[in-house]
């Protein structure tokens, strides 16, 4: 491992001004990073630990919940108001790694942690174009089971991991950021880049730009939400493939619902498709699964995972059976 230097900043401003410095990375529970500068994928010159910004999770004036990015994952599973008034996030966070990795990881590290494609982390043996732009992709036409079939490119077919950012994408989460020029903030659904022709390129976010929290609103749908997640394993495993939803009805009607996919794409998948054909109608099984099947219909699958498809729409038709009561 290449030697390096650590600063650990005091507030959200001295944070921002230390990542100006060339090559240095933020450094939260270092779940991730530490195993991408193992593995020499990541070398930074200085670490900026982050780990000790804000991490409190306080009800906004709306009524909805702003969780600090420092906020740890077992920290956020367990409060209070995300277990009643969010519960698929609590139940995604859950679903993730180990109780002890989740008591390290923070919300801001989650939501950047890197693919867990094995040619990615393969540095010795592999081509991967998201490791080292233009050397090409191993898992085009190799092991791919775990990869994309929504957005993929002739570039890269990975996935993204986190099955946190599933339930924040059916949450409409949005993502407060700090850099050199002021703050900005940005939906959660457009905040990870498809790979196109630039698939090291994960995200939206600036050079030195810091995540500083992740902002939920109110949403009768979000409490009455949940998240499953299949997995090779049933537990510490990453997701083939997971779905977080959330649904109000009212008069035996949907009255909004959202539904999210992971395992999918490089990026949290929001299935619009089949929120549009169910928003308005009365639940049944068969419009659950008829929704599902025009979602996926636009599925591009590889020869490692075609059984993608059919596992999204039974998952999708029975996470909704759970939030209605409809058998599925
Ligand atoms: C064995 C194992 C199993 C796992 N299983 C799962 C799983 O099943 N599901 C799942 O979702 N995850 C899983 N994970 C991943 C885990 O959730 C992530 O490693 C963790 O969430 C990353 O958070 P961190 O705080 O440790 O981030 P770090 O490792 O510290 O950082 C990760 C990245 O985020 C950047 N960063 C961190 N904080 C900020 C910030 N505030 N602003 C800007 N950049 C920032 C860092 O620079 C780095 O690039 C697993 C990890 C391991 C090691
Ligand atoms: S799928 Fe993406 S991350 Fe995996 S080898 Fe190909 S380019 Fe790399």
């Amino acid at each position: 491992m290449k030697p390096f230097s650590y600063l650990r900043p005091a507030t959200i401003s001295e944070a921002t001004a230390a990542a100006a410095k060339p090559g240095a990375v933020f450094h939260a529970g270092g779940t991730n990073l530490v195993d991408l500068m193992r593995q020499n994928i990541e070398a930074p010159a200085t670490l900026v630990d982050v780990s000790r910004l804000p991490a409190t999770i306080d009800d906004t004036p709306d009524g909805g919940l702003l969780i600090g990015a420092a906020a740890r994952n077992s920290v956020v599973a367990a409060h209070p108001s995300v277990r009643t008034r969010y519960p698929v996030l609590s139940r995604a966070l859950l679903a993730g790694a180990s109780a002890q990795i989740r008591n390290m990881a923070t919300v801001g590290g989650n939501v950047l942690q890197r693919t867990r494609c094995a040619y990615f982390y393969d540095a010795a043996g592999s081509r991967c174009n998201k490791r080292e732009a233009g050397s090409g992709c191993d898992a085009i036409g190799g092991f791919n089971r775990y990869h994309a079939i929504f957005g993929a490119s002739e570039h890269c077919i990975a996935t993204h991991p986190s099955d946190m950012c599933v339930a924040l994408a059916a949450l409409d989460a949005t993502v407060h950021l700090a850099g050199r020029d002021g703050e900005r903030r940005v939906a959660l659904i457009d905040f990870h880049r498809l790979p196109g022709d630039q698939p090291q390129i994960d995200t939206v976010l600036r050079p030195g730009e810091l995540i500083t929290a992740i902002e939920l609103g109110p949403s009768p749908a979000a409490a009455n939400s949940a998240y499953r997640k299949v997995r090779d394993r049933s537990s510490y495993a990453f997701a083939l493939l997971s779905v977080a939803a959330g649904l109000e009805l009212a008069g035996g009607k949907i009255k909004d619902i959202r539904i999210a996919l992971g395992g999918v794409a490089a990026k949290p998948w929001r299935a619009s498709r089949a929120e549009e054909i169910l928003r308005g109608e009365a639940p049944t099984k068969e419009r659950f699964l008829a929704a599902a099947e025009a979602e996926l219909a636009a599925a591009k699958t590889f020869d490692g995972n075609a059984f993608k498809v059919e596992l999204a729409k039974r998952t999708v038709a029975a996470v909704l059976g759970e939030l209605t009561g409809v058998n599925a």
